[in-house]
């Protein structure tokens, strides 16, 4: 009798392991939106659910998640990348109505003051540059970027041998940051917009300058020219994110990006897979 009791868990969990490997191995993501009217990437596992950055209103988050069958309750942190409001809108509102934790470094953290509303203490953590930090089952690896904010940074994030780099708002990408990102099953990288339609645009040169500037943001070509020295060998899904809506197109991005991986001597198609990302919807929720 005592024998069948102490066996019944211990079943009970080998069969879910064994139906289930595959699900429970997978990290899954959906940049949920992106663009300069507001990010936020959502990454999961089966035991932990992390957002990145939640740069629209409270509302349009929640709708965002409901696209995806998910809700920011099920979330056990927000990271947040630097204080631009495209990234940290809705991070307080989130926050207070689903009592989730922030993780920000300090910098980012004191230019946040008076942005989010009141947070609580128990809820404000620090996560340091280039810091690795365990959340359940997903190492997270934070990374300096260059742009004009506090101490901007992105994140590396590692489940079971898999992993998924998120690299916008940088004026370019060092070999520094191609050295944390390199050979990732998954990027989200910036592809802010195109040399032609930045120049010939409407926008003021002061404006122009900026993100053509070393803390500005990554054009279209320079995007491919950085993954084409980073790309490993495993199967690849890029997502083009942070598109400019006045600079940009997405077919443009992808074209661009395409020929400029191809002149580079990598194929795009089965292996190596460009995707688009948009403003107000979110990606297929996928697993890698
Ligand atoms: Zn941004
Ligand atoms: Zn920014």
């Amino acid at each position: 009798m005592i024998k069948f009791i102490t066996l019944m868990p211990l079943m009970a969990q080998f069969k879910i392991y064994n139906n289930g490997e595959k699900k429970i191995m997978s990290l899954k993501f959906s940049v949920l939106a992106s663009g300069s009217t507001g990010n936020a990437i959502y990454v999961a596992t089966e035991k932990q659910r992390i957002l990145v950055d939640a740069g629209l209103s409270g509302k349009a988050m929640e709708d965002l998640f409901k696209k995806i069958d998910c809700c920011p309750s099920a979330l056990d942190a927000i990271l947040v990348t630097h204080e631009h409001s495209d990234h940290i809108k809705g991070v307080g509102i989130l926050a207070r109505k689903y009592h989730i934790p922030v993780y920000a470094n300090e910098k980012t953290w004191q230019a946040m003051d008076g942005h989010l509303g009141k947070i609580s203490v128990d809820q404000k953590f620090v996560f340091g540059m280039e810091e690795i930090k365990g959340f359940g089952d997903i190492q997270v690896e934070s990374f300096g970027v260059s742009h004009d904010a506090a101490e901007p940074m992105f994140y590396v994030f590692h489940h079971e041998g898999k992993k998924l780099s998120l690299i916008t708002d940088t004026g370019y990408v060092s070999d520094r940051m191609k050295g944390t990102i390199k050979e990732s099953d998954v990027y989200i990288f910036e592809s802010n917009h195109d040399m032609n339609m930045l120049r010939m645009g409407k926008y003021p040169w002061s404006v122009k300058r900026r993100i053509l500037s070393d803390v500005g943001h990554v054009s279209n070509e320079d995007a491919a020219l950085a993954l084409a020295e980073i790309v490993g060998t495993k199967s690849t899904r890029v997502y083009l994110a942070h598109l400019s809506k006045d600079n940009n197109m997405k077919d443009l991005a992808n074209l661009t990006v395409k020929q400029t991986l191809e002149e580079q001597g990598l194929e795009v198609g089965d292996h190596l897979k460009l995707f688009d990302t948009d403003p107000v919807k979110p990606t297929e929720l996928v697993a890698v």
